[in-house]
């Protein structure tokens, strides 16, 4: 699903394997490697992609997939726990084959190329999430 080196205490930089779900393998990569907190970046390429928002009158999500080729112009995003497994805290911008870009909170993508992941570890932390009802958002719980 990945592979990867750690090239400083707590610095990790990834290579996922073609076509795998970027959230499932991050998320798989943090839980096999005890990272409970910390942050992420990266780019990439994917050929699919599901955005969600949430809309805040309503406070209902819709979710968007977009199945087209596009580079990830930036990936970023926080890891914390929830319910004991990572909790991915996931924005990306992706660009077209027309140079235009669409973006948002991401939920998963496949990787169609390659995928490079940085992932800072916080050792020692551990971050929660809570569900806020006035936002319908999971915060951050600390
Ligand atoms: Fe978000």
């Amino acid at each position: 699903m990945y592979q990867f080196k750690e090239v400083k205490p707590g610095t990790f930089v990834l290579s996922l394997d073609n076509h795998v779900l970027i959230a499932d393998a991050l998320a798989a990569f943090c839980s096999q490697n005890n990272i409970l907190a910390g942050t992420v970046n990266g780019l990439g390429a994917v050929n699919e992609a599901t955005f969600r928002f949430l809309n805040p009158q309503t406070m209902k999500y819709v979710d968007k997939t977009f199945s087209e080729q596009m580079e990830i112009t930036n990936l970023t995003g926080n890891i914390s726990q929830k319910d004991g497994k990572p909790y991915l805290h996931l924005h990306i911008t992706a660009s077209r084959s027309d140079y235009s870009c669409i973006g948002g909170h991401l939920l998963n993508a496949r990787i169609n190329g390659a995928c490079e992941l940085v992932v800072e570890n916080w050792p020692g932390a551990t971050i929660g999430r809570r569900l806020d009802e006035q936002t319908g958002l999971n915060l951050y719980e600390f």
